[in-house]
């Protein structure tokens, strides 16, 4: 079980809810979006040593006054003015540069310069000068960042991720000559990574890669590599993780290397790659992705055929949660929208948030944000805590990731639609965010692992590693260690799902393939659903013992009663009057919700199984 570390020192920040901008078209600017946000306010508390929050606060403070002012505007500059790609210079010698814009160039030089986003959790001399930042810190710093420009963090992730996965896996002299390149946050010396590993014929089955790799025999412990790669996000990067396949080795993933392809050769010349063209994406539009061909390219090998494919599944272990983050945190912004303009908009002569329907609708997105946000933190917790050697947190880690990269995917898009029809009109143009923000959490389901194959990866740390079984455990832990009467009515209804969900892992083990296979996307959503309703419980727990306030148990309430137990009748009828009488209460985290509150719901459901 993850340390949760308690303190009773009050927030630093103001409690108080975001001013919304009155008038007829209400927008978020102008508002803090880390003092906005109550609840990761709440996660941090709970998730970072006191000494690293209140080290982190002013970060924080300073990030969340930029994202919807400074950051914003750079991010829908950059989907504008997308990156282009010059193959040849003057001379028509081959070049294959990407130009980003103004406005890209811009958001690195403040998320990777000025903030070090893609170090601090590597290097010391970032946020401490002697210690690295915990892994919750960095995402917590990015899940703010990405409410505006969730596009860097595809190249900033891949950077992370390959400083982190050279440390872990290649020889200690490719270690010294690039991996302080990759954690630099001066500009000038900083280089940017990416993994190509797509090709034409397919993305979910890489064991069907083509490129090959052979001993150069011209460059002494070097490789060359031959072939197409169809989808390379960060086209124009300085290092490239990538798969290929020895001559000689089998098929499969199994016969695939992992090598290391660096734009510049160690003699200053350039590295032999085309980038054929840039793809038009439909979201993600800050930065490049492309089409490259490997012919005779240089590459050091930084492990073979065995080993190839299972270290870079070290490296998509956080590239995954990342695509987690970034989904979660358009989600967020998503709802911060709506509530923004749902409080400074009137109709029939109220204000929005005042319509009972209204308030359904932005209670249901928060909850459904808050479940997402703690769900998400549990991952990058357990990874952090598997990074530092937790054997139990590495089997936790290894099920939590694709099941957060699939769940928090899906459910992100149906909240960020959500969070467009609560704009109206103005959400379906450009001059505003929502667009935006809905092309871009698309992609979060497609790329590192499709829905399916992220369902199907639970499926495998299911049956081969028994990380189900080791994950209800330490959800069943929990359960158990709630002392509050009111909370363990809540708790009560978490073991019995707990005990549903045993079964169901029992019935994917006793059955034959094709039906394992079957089943594995229910369960996969069904597990996600009970893992947040658990920690929901958990928040339930720490904040009635510290405060006295039951408003997070009246959420973990209505959490239970839409996706846990639906009322037998369908209609949810005891949900149906905690939007009239505690909306506020619920929403802005402020007035004190009291446990008669959720109780009925609780018992209600209770009675219902
Ligand atoms: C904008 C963008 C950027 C990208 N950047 C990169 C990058 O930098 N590097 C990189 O390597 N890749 C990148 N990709 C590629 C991405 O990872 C793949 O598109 C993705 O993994 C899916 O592969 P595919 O497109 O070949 O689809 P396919 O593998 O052909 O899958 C098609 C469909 O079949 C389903 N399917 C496949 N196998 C199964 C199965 N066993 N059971 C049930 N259903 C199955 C999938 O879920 C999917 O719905 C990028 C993609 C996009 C859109």
């Amino acid at each position: 079980m993850t340390t949760v570390q308690h303190d009773k020192t009050p927030f630093i920040a103001s409690d108080s809810p975001p001013e919304p901008h009155h008038g007829a078209m209400p927008d978020t600017r102008g508002i803090n979006y880390y003092l906005a946000d109550a609840h990761l306010r709440f996660l941090l508390r709970r998730r970072l040593t006191n000494e690293e929050r209140v080290q982190a606060e002013p970060l924080l403070m300073a990030l969340g006054a930029r994202v919807g002012d400074e950051i914003e505007d750079l991010a829908a500059e950059a989907d504008r003015h997308t990156p282009t790609l010059q193959q040849r210079d003057k001379r028509g010698e081959r070049v294959d540069e990407v130009h980003p814009s103004r406005a890209y160039r811009a958001l690195e030089r403040i998320l990777y310069g000025e903030y070090g986003l893609h170090a601090m959790s590597l290097r010391p001399g970032v946020v401490d000068e002697t210690k690295t930042s915990s892994l919750v810190l960095n995402d917590a710093l990015i899940y703010l960042a990405a409410q505006s420009e969730s596009g860097l963090f595809c190249p900033l992730s891949m950077t992370r991720a390959m400083a982190r996965t050279l440390l872990k896996f290649a020889p200690a002299d490719i270690v010294a000559d690039y991996v302080p390149r990759l954690i630099a946050t001066d500009l000038n010396r900083l280089w940017t990574g990416a993994m190509f590993m797509t090709e034409k014929q397919g993305g979910s089955d890489l064991g069907m890669i083509e490129t090959t790799a052979r001993l150069s025999s011209a460059h002494a412990g070097w490789w060359e590599l031959n072939g197409e790669k169809w989808f390379c996000s960060n086209a124009g990067a300085d290092l490239i993780l990538t798969l290929a396949r020895p001559e000689n080795a089998g098929p499969g993933t199994r016969g695939l290397g992992l090598y290391l392809v660096p734009r510049t050769l160690p003699d200053g010349t350039r590295n032999a790659f085309q980038i054929e063209r840039l793809k038009e994406k439909m979201g993600m539009r800050s930065f490049a992705s492309g089409e490259v061909t490997f012919s005779g390219t240089l590459a050091r090998e930084i492990s073979g055929p065995g080993s190839g494919w299972l270290h870079m599944t070290e490296m998509l272990n956080i590239t995954r949660l990342g695509c987690a983050n970034a989904a979660v945190a358009l989600a967020r912004r998503s709802f911060l929208e709506a509530l923004v303009h749902a409080r400074g908009r009137e109709a029939f002569g109220a204000i929005l948030a005042d319509l009972p329907l209204m308030r359904e609708q932005l209670l249901d997105m928060q909850m459904d944000v808050e479940a997402l946000t703690a769900l998400f933190f549990e991952g990058s917790a357990q990874l952090d805590a598997a990074d530092h050697g937790s054997a139990q947190a590495r089997l936790l880690a290894r099920i939590l990731t694709p099941l957060a990269k699939f769940f928090i995917s899906e459910e992100a898009r149906r909240v960020v639609a959500e969070g467009m029809e609560v704009r109206g009109g103005n959400a379906y143009i450009e001059d505003w965010p929502n667009a935006r923000l809905l092309r871009d959490v698309q992609v979060q389901a497609l790329w590192e692992g499709t829905g399916n194959i992220s369902a199907l990866d639970v499926g495998r740390a299911i049956l081969r590693e028994d990380a189900g079984v080791a994950l209800i455990a330490d959800l069943r832990a929990r359960l158990q260690a709630v002392r509050d009467a009111a909370v363990s009515l809540a708790a009560e209804i978490g073991m019995a799902a707990l005990a549903d969900l045993e079964r169901a892992i029992g019935l994917l083990k006793a059955s034959q393939r094709q039906e394992a296979e079957l089943m594995t996307k229910r369960l996969t959503r069904q597990m996600a659903r009970v893992v947040c309703a658990v920690l929901l419980i958990e928040d339930a727990e720490i904040q009635a013992r510290e405060d006295g306030n039951y408003r997070c148990l009246v959420q973990v309430a209505r959490y239970l009663r839409r996706y846990i137990t639906p009322p037998a009748t369908g209609m949810a009828l005891e949900l149906d009057r905690l939007p009239l009488d505690v909306f506020d209460g619920l929403i802005d985290w402020t007035p004190s919700l009291s446990k008669e509150t959720a109780i009925p719901l609780l018992r209600s459901i209770a009675g219902d199984r």
